[in-house]
């Protein structure tokens, strides 16, 4: 089957500031003028989901539906391997209605020492980022991107975002908090696709998106 091309105007169908600035950035080579839900006082649906493929749908479903236009949206964690990919789906829910990350990421590194799990190799973890494109006619288009590595401790760094600091990508001696923004997600030639969102965003342009 042929996959639809995304041209024109975009809703990027998140309430997350950090979230949001990566996917303008993704998105700013393409000629598609992106607003957000925020922008548009959208209600956030529930993710009622049990996969990042099936949060992200549903986020981006809602808001096709109420805008009557495209609409592109991510869902996104951290799965680490010794805590059976907890926090998983539920990243955002680890750090409370009061967005606290700190606490959160205080949580895992709590976990894994009541686990025993101190050796980088007893520390391994992945970010997980499922996108999918929704058009008001209930076309979807969706993929799903990954990058691995270590739990650190303490967190390093203060760039980026929710569990950043805590995260050391393979092959890599600085956490995503001791990134710059093109390190973490910048695709080449300004970056070498590092993140999740970066991966499956390389993987939705080939399908959906004409340079
Ligand atoms: P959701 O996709 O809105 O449900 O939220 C995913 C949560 O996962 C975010 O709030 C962050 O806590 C975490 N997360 C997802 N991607 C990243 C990332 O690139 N860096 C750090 N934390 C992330």
């Amino acid at each position: 089957m042929a996959h639809r091309q995304l041209t024109g105007a975009v809703v990027i169908a998140t309430h997350n500031p950090g979230k949001l600035a990566e996917m303008r950035d993704l998105l700013s080579p393409y000629n598609i003028t992106a607003t957000s839900a925020a922008e548009l006082n959208l209600a956030e649906p529930d993710e009622t989901g049990k996969t990042f493929a099936a949060n992200a749908r549903i986020k981006a479903m809602a808001a096709a539906t109420a805008t009557g236009q495209p609409a592109f949206a991510d869902d996104s964690g951290l799965c680490v391997d010794a805590l059976g990919g907890d926090p998983g789906i539920y990243s955002a829910r680890w750090a409370g209605p009061d967005k606290d990350f700190r606490g959160a990421m205080n949580q895992i590194q709590t976990r894994l020492v009541e686990k025993g799990a101190t050796s980088p190799a007893q520390r391994r973890a992945h970010f997980v980022a499922a996108l999918c494109i929704a058009w008001p006619d209930g076309h979807v288009e969706e993929v799903e991107g990954r990058v691995d590595g270590v739990i650190v401790w303490p967190p390093k760094g203060t760039a980026g975002f929710g569990y950043d600091p805590l995260f050391l990508p393979d092959g890599h001696d600085r956490t995503f908090g001791e990134m710059t923004a093109d390190e973490k997600h910048g695709l080449p030639p300004k970056g070498m696709g590092l993140s999740h969102r970066a991966r499956a965003f390389v993987m939705l342009a080939e399908k959906c998106l004409r340079g």
